[in-house]
């Protein structure tokens, strides 16, 4: 029978490997929208992967960006390209000056830059709500990252169906033309707030004017959106300004080097929350349906 799947496409390996995949196990019939969301604080090799990926393999990807609407309305979408893509975080900072700064106890950051963005351009191709089917990219050695209610929302997890593992995806990669050319730390939104403390310090240690964006964030917006406790919003766990954070990473740690560090709870841990920006994950489904 023929289906209808949304794909988000988040500009990392997995959800690259696993589009291409459905696409090429595609049954006549089957219909996709292959959606990347661009919050303006991707990396620029994120940008480019997913651009060679859109051409390698004819995926038709639709670049969208959050359009920002002033009383309770939910973002909207517009429509970029690689070239058109924002790369000063303008779309993010729209959201912030509304919003307010995210952080763990505001993480409205991918509700309105991807959720609600994807959501209204899959409304603008006549896909209404329930006739179609959410593929997420979450891999079989993160299974435990799946919905409880997936099936009553329509995620589906094709990775974890397929048995797929991230050695998996990286041996794939390895035989592919192109690959991702980018260290780990730096996926997604480079200084998302989610990462733990050693990837941020990583980051920071490399290239200190990566913050330089959140640091005029918290200058400019520390009061915007809901504030319970009357205090300037920071990005950061444990009240971290970005300012902290560049201090901090100017101190001797060991940098982050994917599974080949010495793990340190205080360096490693992310109280709680999963770096995953996945469209459907479970501190997002506690957002949903809150007010912002
Ligand atoms: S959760 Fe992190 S990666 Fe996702 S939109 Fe927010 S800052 Fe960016």
């Amino acid at each position: 029978m023929a289906r209808r799947t949304l794909i988000s496409f988040s500009g990392g390996r997995t959800s690259a490997y696993m589009t291409k995949r459905l696409l090429d196990e595609r049954q006549p019939g089957d219909e996709f929208l292959v959606v990347f969301a661009n919050t303006g604080r991707e990396h620029e090799e994120t940008l480019r992967f997913v651009d060679r990926c859109d051409k390698a393999w004819g995926l038709n990807v639709a670049w969208v960006e959050a359009v920002t609407h002033e009383g309770r309305v939910a973002c909207t979408h517009r429509l970029v390209d690689f070239a058109t893509a924002s790369r000063n975080g303008e779309p993010f900072e729209a959201v912030i000056a509304k919003y307010g700064i995210p952080n763990k106890v505001y993480p409205h950051c991918n509700r309105e830059l991807k959720l609600n963005p994807i959501h209204d351009y899959v409304e603008a191709q006549g896909w209404e709500k329930g006739s179609y089917e959410t593929a997420i990219g979450i891999r079989l050695d993160e299974a435990d990252r799946m919905l409880a209610d997936a099936k009553a929302q329509r995620l589906i997890y094709p990775l974890v169906r397929w048995g797929v593992r991230k050695p998996d995806v990286l041996g794939w990669f390895r035989k592919q033309p192109f690959d991702l050319y980018l260290e780990e730390e730096n996926g997604n939104c480079v200084d998302c707030w989610k990462k733990s403390r050693r990837k941020l310090l990583t980051v920071a240690k490399k290239r200190p004017e990566t913050f330089d964006w959140q640091a005029r964030m918290e200058a400019a917006y520390p009061f915007s959106g809901a504030n319970a406790d009357g205090q300037p919003r920071r990005f950061h766990r444990q009240g971290w300004t970005t300012v902290d954070l560049k201090a901090r990473a100017r101190l001797p740690f060991e940098p982050f080097r994917d599974g080949n560090h010495v793990r340190d709870p205080e360096l490693d841990d992310t109280d709680g929350c999963t770096e995953s920006c996945d469209i459907y994950t479970p501190d997002l489904i506690d957002l949903m349906g809150r007010a912002a």
